[in-house]
């Protein structure tokens, strides 16, 4: 297979990229702008593989991704790249149109035109996996799950975008017969997680002895997936889904943000004690509540359980365990990101234009 990848320098896209790259029979093209959360260290060795190419490229740029697509003729399309952090679209949302919306458009016309020249049967095996979250749903209440069937209702300029994008994908598949494949995910935790999101974060602030903010009264509650069940239910997707189908992606595991913060504190609390011998969790601390925090989010996965037979292979309790481990062992993965521009301070209050 020849696969291109959007994003593969990204938590999630690098992981994608690190399993289709195991397989030698695969050639992969990661194309990525290498933004603030873009790490060539989250690829590794896969940088090294003979089967695997690297393209800085910004995905709103036609001609360029235009040239990537050409040289690598794919027969799959895995689009991740994206501006992802809720926090920051709220402080700079025009980054967020321009990745998830310029971006994906641009994605979108240069598969057609990829597609439309390509040979009769490279046209039947093409397929576009456009990838996205649950949170283009908005908050649910206190019961229910989001389904394919849920009606759109996005909260923040990042969700508002993701929306978007989900929009013209579905759109050029209706009008243009882009065989076109959409997945909405939960929440996701594990290695090579960039240190602004909630799990990373923790860990990171409170190995440094910092405190641990917790928005509002930590209530909110999320569905978290371990990365590598994500990537595989990407695999079996793009493999196996049916073209134009949207499919949700869950690994049922609802938390609280405050109970999730006690768990990894207790993780670290076991894996490195401080040296003090008091427990991480109290350097928890309340901090006023995000604008506009969508307080639950809950999926419904039984369409892909069913159609694809795909089930989580990490429960949350070892996958948690591992996460933090793997952070207290490659502390020069995210100590490299923290001398950067990149400080661990709290976004999300100031909007700008
Ligand atoms: P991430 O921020 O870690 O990675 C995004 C990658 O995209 C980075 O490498 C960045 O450099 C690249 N990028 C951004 N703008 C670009 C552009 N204009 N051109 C080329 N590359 C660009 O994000 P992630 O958490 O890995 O998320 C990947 C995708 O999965 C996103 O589309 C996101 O919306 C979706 N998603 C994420 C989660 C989650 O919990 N992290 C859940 C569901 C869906």
């Amino acid at each position: 297979m020849n696969i291109l990848v959007t994003g593969g320098a990204g938590f999630i896209g690098s992981a994608v990229v690190r399993r289709l790259v195991e397989h030698p029979g695969n050639r992969v093209t990661t194309v990525d702008k290498l933004t603030y959360a873009g790490n060539l260290d989250s690829l590794g060795t896969v940088l090294e593989r003979s089967n695997h190419r690297f393209e800085q490229i910004d995905i709103a740029d036609a001609p360029a991704l235009r040239a990537a697509i050409e040289d690598t003729q794919p027969d799959w399309i895995i689009h991740l790249a994206a501006e992802s952090h809720v926090d920051r679209s709220i402080d700079g949302p025009a980054a967020f149109i321009h990745s998830n919306v310029v971006g994906t458009f641009t994605v979108l016309q240069e598969a057609l035109r990829f597609w439309r020249g390509a040979s009769p049967a490279l046209r039947d095996r093409f397929r576009l996996l456009h990838v996205s979250t649950d949170e283009v749903f908005g908050s649910l209440g206190p019961d229910g799950f989001f389904t394919e069937e849920t009606p759109y209702a996005p909260s923040s300029p990042y969700s508002a975008t993701k929306a978007a994008s989900d929009h013209l994908a579905r759109a050029w598949h209706h009008t243009y017969g882009l065989p076109v494949l959409i997945s909405n995910c939960s929440n996701n935790y594990g290695p090579y997680q960039f240190p602004e999101k909630l799990i990373p974060h923790t860990i990171v602030r409170a190995l440094s002895g910092q405190p641990l903010p917790v928005y509002g009264a930590g209530e909110n509650i999320r569905d978290w997936l371990h990365v590598s069940d994500h990537a595989d239910a990407l695999l079996t997707i793009v493999a196996r889904g049916r073209v134009g189908a949207t499919y949700l992606i869950s690994g049922r595991n609802e938390w609280r943000n405050i109970d999730l913060v006690r768990t990894l504190c207790k993780e670290l609390d076991a894996q490195q004690p401080r040296s003090d011998g008091r427990s991480y969790a109290e350097q928890i601390c309340f901090v006023p509540d995000r604008p506009g925090h969508d307080f639950r989010y809950a999926i419904n996965a039984a369409k892909l359980e069913r159609e694809l037979d795909w089930r989580p292979k990490h429960t949350i309790d070892a996958g948690l365990s591992d996460t933090v481990s793997w952070y207290l062992q490659n502390t020069s993965w995210w100590q490299r990101i923290l001398s950067g521009a990149y400080r661990a301070e709290r976004l999300g209050l100031e909007v700008s234009t």
